[in-house]
């Protein structure tokens, strides 16, 4: 009967504690200047290959982009298939080397 003792102390400061870490590290970064190839890459998550240049939105969606005078600097992605966002970097570079 004397169950009224509902101390909830520090559950707030868990939960804080929590959204914390799942919304600021759970961002991985991609930098397309460490990538060999045409850009594609696996999620580091899971593994899905995801690719840059596939728009479909089908293996990814797009939650963010950074544009600095036309050019894209940054482009922030969520994976399709477990929901890592990604951040993608480096994306000047690749054009650069694409002649090659
Ligand atoms: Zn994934």
């Amino acid at each position: 009967m004397a169950s009224s003792k509902k101390a909830k102390k520090g559950e707030k400061d868990m939960l804080k504690k929590e959204f914390r870490k799942s919304s600021q590290s759970s961002i991985y970064t991609i930098d397309l200047t460490q990538i060999e190839g045409d850009g594609s890459f696996a999620c580091p998550r899971c593994g899905t290959m995801i690719s840059p240049d596939d728009e479909s939105e089908e293996v990814y969606t797009i939650v963010d982009t950074k544009v600095v005078n036309d050019e894209l600097l940054e482009l922030v992605i969520s994976c399709g298939t477990c929901r890592t966002m990604v951040r993608v970097t480096g994306f000047q570079q690749t054009v650069g080397l694409a002649g090659e």
